[in-house]
This record gives C-alpha cells, structure tokens and sequence, in this order.
C-alpha cells in the first residue's frame, strides 16, 4: 500500500500527452497499486497516471458504491459513443470544483489489462462520464477544458441530479 501525491491544476504535467505502456511488467504493476491506493483514499471515482506524475496512458475507475469494483484501462481508447449526458463532474486535480460538462451517455473503450490482453468494455452513465474524464486526462485535458460553465458553491452543497441543470 503506497499513496502518491495527486497533482493538482497549475502543474506542467497535467496538460502534457501520457505516453502507450510497453512494459506489463513489476513497475506499471506497482503504479496501477499505488494509483488505487491514492484514489481511494481521496475518495475519488477515478485517476489517471499524470495525475500523480507519470505520463503513461493508465486509468483507474471505480464508481461503485462500495468503492470495491475497481476497473484498470491501460491505453484505453473510446471506439464507440452514442448519445449525451449533461451533469456535474468534478476532478482530484482541481480541488472544490466542479462544472457542467457534457458527455456521451454510452461509450465503448478498447483497452489492455493488466496482462496486456485487449479487452473491450461498454459503459453507460455515470461510468461512461468517468472514462470520457479519465481519458481526457491522458490527452492533458483537463474537464475546465470542455466545461459549459463552473457550478456555484451552493449548487455544488445541493448535489443537483443528472441532467437537471441550467
Ligand atoms: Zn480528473
């Protein structure tokens, strides 16, 4: 168990292009630990590796409730959408805000496991919001980027529901 520390808005590497994984090996093993060992205990719902300063094309996602359903992307890639989805998303590298982001409400991501295997997996919802988020990520976008417009700190406390907002 090893945390990293989470990089937030302001530094280079966030808006920086992560690179493919090579190598399956022992240290992107080690990463992929330490990268759900950090999103968990910040409580987030997905990290992408430059989050904590490595530039290499590795997501991690877990948007179930009990937070024990972890999915591993290494060099995802959306190779399907269809629909949309309005909402609030926040991000682990821009701490206390969020936004009004529009996604796509289905998403197929192509992807290798952790044994390097190509795997590809259908997302709707709240999962296919967090994939669009974390692959961004791996692109050096950040959700500011793509926003419609910040929500206010009142609209932030009310947890307003999915496509409801203004
Ligand atoms: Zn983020």
């Amino acid at each position: 168990m090893a945390t990293r520390i989470i990089r937030v808005m302001g530094d280079p590497v966030l808006n920086k292009k992560a690179k493919t994984v090579t190598n399956f090996g022992e240290k992107t093993v080690e990463l992929i630990e330490d990268m759900l060992d950090t999103m968990y205990e910040a409580q987030g719902v997905g990290l992408a590796a430059p989050q904590v300063g490595i530039l290499k094309r590795i997501v991690v996602i877990d948007v179930s409730e009990e937070q024990d359903d972890p999915i591993i992307l290494i060099n995802p890639e959306i190779i399907e959408t269809s629909g949309e989805q309005r909402g609030g998303e926040g991000c682990l590298s821009v701490p206390g805000r969020q936004a009004v982001v529009t996604r796509p409400r289905h998403v197929t991501v192509q992807f290798q496991n952790r044994n390097g295997e190509t795997i590809q997996r259908e997302a709707e919802g709240f999962e296919a919001r967090a994939i669009c988020h974390e692959i961004d990520h791996l692109d050096g976008r950040l959700y500011l980027d793509v926003m419609e417009r910040e929500l206010t700190a009142e609209e932030i406390q009310s947890h307003i529901p999915e496509d409801d907002l203004e």
